[in-house]
């Protein structure tokens, strides 16, 4: 079987997963595009070759008895009624970060998931199919390193535009590692509080940074997440989980190594993107995978959404108060806990 899918928003990810579903995944189809800039749409199918229609807007899209899946990938304060419409029309979909620009709009789609009764919603959390942090996980999941109780980590960028503001270090930097983390550690966050260190001086006049995030769990675990967006030198993600019996790292991306004039070095990548390269490949590829052999996606759920949306939100309102902020998550609905199993 193939998956049909509609594309809501042409714009950078949006033509980055039509090319991977065109010419690099298996089982998907691109067959219709949408974009409020129909001309961008326009040119999205001649660029790539696709047999697609283009729509005049997403209703119609969503509504066309061609689509079985929607790609979400217009800009964050769309992705709420673009993601409604397609529940309402019973389409699967993938929505890109975030699901909602607020934590109430989480809420609205995650009720209209369940009201439809199956789940339709994948949101595009794509460091969960990194290998490294597959890997950290598989570690902390056979007790390799005993209870976990503490975790540092880093998200540095080389530099950011004018644009950039202190909250966006939160709503769109921090907002992965929000998610992974919890994953990570199969725990949910208390509380969290932020500290600003000594101004970078390359830093623009209305942007606070580097930023450290103290993030607490149920359980007890402290995260210390540190976001440096203007550290010059490359894109650099770390993580390391302390536990009881040893520490685990999540490993660096693959580089040679070379021996000459006295250093032995290896390169630090400088895009975003190429970090994550495989990860949105194996992240699509799984959606596609299982709704055909499941009826279901199996990736991070509408309550994923949620529980980043109220984090992001505990996060911003610390960065104002510089407290201690609770994260008041409600209980999770027994139709998001649970694995899909293949039938
Ligand atoms: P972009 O501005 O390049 O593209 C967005 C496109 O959506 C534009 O072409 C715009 O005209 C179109 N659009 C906006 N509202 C629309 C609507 N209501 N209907 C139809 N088209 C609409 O932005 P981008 O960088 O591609 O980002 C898109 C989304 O993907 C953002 O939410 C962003 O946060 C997310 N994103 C996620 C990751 C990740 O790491 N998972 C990476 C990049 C972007």
């Amino acid at each position: 079987m193939t998956l049909n899918f509609g594309v809501i928003g042409t714009g950078a990810i949006g033509r980055e997963h039509i090319k991977r579903i065109t010419d690099k995944l298996s089982g998907g189809k691109i067959v219709a595009v949408t974009d409020v800039n129909e001309e961008a749409a326009r040119q999205v199918v001649k660029q790539y070759g696709l047999e697609a229609l283009v729509y005049p807007d997403d209703k119609s899209l969503v509504n066309s008895e061609n689509v079985d899946a929607v790609l979400v990938t217009s800009w964050g304060p769309a992705h709420e009624q673009n993601v409604l419409n397609a529940i309402e029309a019973g389409k699967y979909v993938f929505c890109e970060k975030p699901l909602a620009t607020t934590a109430e709009g989480c809420r609205r789609i995650a009720e209209a998931e369940m009201k439809y009764g199956k789940r339709l919603v994948q949101v595009g959390f794509m460091r969960r199919y990194d290998s490294g942090y597959v890997q950290l996980k598989q570690a902390i999941d056979r007790n390799e390193i005993g209870e976990p109780l503490m975790v540092r980590c880093v998200h540095r960028n080389p530099e950011v535009d004018e644009k950039y503001t202190t909250q966006m270090a939160v709503v769109d930097t921090l907002i992965h590692e929000i998610d992974v983390l919890h994953w990570l550690i199969s725990d949910d966050y208390k509380s969290v509080q932020v500290i600003y260190p000594k101004k970078a001086s390359r830093a623009h006049a209305n942007l606070k940074d580097p930023q450290l995030i103290i993030m607490e769990t149920k359980s007890g675990i402290v995260i210390q997440a540190e976001v440096f967006v203007n550290c010059k030198y490359g894109y650099d993600i770390q993580c390391e989980v302390i536990g009881e019996d040893g520490v685990a790292y999540l490993p660096e991306p693959a580089s040679i190594v070379t021996r000459k004039g006295a250093k032995r070095s290896t390169d630090i990548l400088v895009d975003w993107k190429d970090r994550f390269m495989d990860a949105y490949d194996i992240e699509l590829q799984d959606f596609i995978d299982s709704i055909v052999k499941t009826g279901q996606p199996n990736g991070p759920t509408s309550w994923d959404g949620y529980i980043a949306a109220v984090t992001a939100d505990a996060c911003v309102k610390a960065q104002e108060s510089g407290q201690k902020e609770s994260v008041d998550l409600e209980e999770k609905p027994v139709f998001y806990t649970g694995k899909i199993t293949v039938q």
